[in-house]
């Protein structure tokens, strides 16, 4: 168990539950639909203690996630701030990260909270087999239900792809479209789309020289090891939208920077390209902006992440994780560029409490 106790608020369990015994029924309803949202947040340590980064933003939209699908709970965001602090309290997660960073067990750990809002199951019904249990389509039937659960995580694409920057692939599964399921709710049937494109870069390997791949297929033929330079290993996709111009990575949004002479300008893809509105990016677009950028919201055709001169995911996971490489192609020097560094320092800064939280952004435990 990674942690001791998880928070439950369903029909038959409430309150903080041993890890071993937060349990669903198997017929409860998003298990068989996807009835659920989520939402993933991100505790920092800092020399004040945990600091929960956007916390109350967070739960807003996993409350307003849950509204599209008509799922409505009895708490506001503050009462979700209370019940997570006392998680982290309760499973004694600052020690805990304070021992794991000292052993250097993990490289870069933090606190990750996970909330969920789920159409559930009334399993307490009397023994008798003419009951109907409620499993059709219609989940108006099943109650609604949450749990939240908290524990350490490390790097989300991995160290390397933070210090040298991430290769990324092109899925070839476009991301959910308009008037499909919304993109702009957290909704955990969005991931059956992402998991898709997200498997398809962890099973990918990407040649960036024609050469490469005769040598391979030679030696493969001989039954032999090829002596090949320049693998590329993808740690994530960017998907396109139905109209295929860009959207964002599997779990992430994407930025593309163009240096125009001696003005930099920062392109991201609007909330109409099928996008999840990112807290990070939002987060992103504000320091960016006030470090003196031009932030732009604008479509991005495919050909134009090629030839950006820097390309960078955001998340609450992957928070500023540069990108050198997509579908083989080197982006810009092929490194980490200088604005997205900038960026991320501030934003990182900010998040650990070593820069000043001049936008009100972190909640202590
Ligand atoms: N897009 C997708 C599909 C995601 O899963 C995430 C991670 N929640 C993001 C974008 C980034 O959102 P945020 O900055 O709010 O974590």
């Amino acid at each position: 168990m990674a942690t001791r106790y998880i928070y439950m608020n369903t029909f038959s369990k409430r309150g903080f539950i041993p890890w071993e015994e937060a349990t669903i029924h198997v017929l409860s309803h998003v298990i068989h639909y996807a009835s659920g949202v989520f939402e993933g947040i991100r505790g920092y340590r800092t020399d004040n203690g945990i600091a929960i980064f956007r916390g109350k933003d967070h739960y807003r939209r996993l409350i307003n996630s849950a509204k599209i699908y008509r799922m409505f709970v009895d708490i506001d965001e503050e009462g979700f701030m209370e019940i997570t602090k006392e998680l982290i309290r309760k499973n004694d997660l600052q020690n805990v990260l304070d021992k794991v960073k000292a052993e250097g067990r993990m490289k870069n750990p933090f606190v990750y909270i996970r909330p969920v809002i789920f159409r559930g199951f009334i399993s307490e019904e009397p023994d008798d087999p003419v009951i109907q249990p409620p499993l059709g389509v219609n989940p108006l039937k099943n109650p609604t239900e949450y749990f939240m659960a908290a524990f350490l995580w490390d790097d989300y694409l991995g160290e390397k792809a933070i210090k040298e920057g991430a290769d990324v692939i092109t899925s070839s599964w476009t991301r959910i479209a308009p008037n499909t399921v919304p993109a702009f709710a957290k909704g955990v049937a969005n991931y059956a789309n992402a998991q898709l494109a997200k498997m398809e870069a962890e099973l990918t390997v990407v040649l960036t020289d024609y050469k490469d791949k005769i040598a391979l297929k030679k030696a493969s033929e001989k039954g032999e090891l090829a002596d090949v330079s320049n693998l590329r290993f993808p740690v994530e996709s960017i998907q396109l939208n139905a109209e295929g111009y860009v959207s964002e990575g599997a779990g992430e949004n994407i930025f593309v920077v163009k240096y125009e002479g001696k003005n930099v300008k920062i392109y991201t893809p609007p909330i109409y390209a099928s996008i999840l509105p990112g807290i990070t990016r939002d987060s992103i677009i504000t320091i960016a902006r006030d470090l003196g950028y031009e932030v732009i919201e604008t479509m991005i055709p495919r050909e134009m992440l090629y030839v950006a001169d820097e390309i960078f995911f955001t998340g609450t996971a992957a928070e500023v994780t540069p990108i050198r490489s997509v579908d083989g192609i080197p982006i810009g020097k092929g490194e980490p560029g200088e604005v997205t560094l900038r960026i991320r320092e501030e934003y990182v800064g900010i998040a650990t409490g070593k820069k000043e939280d001049r936008y009100g952004w972190l909640e202590y435990v």
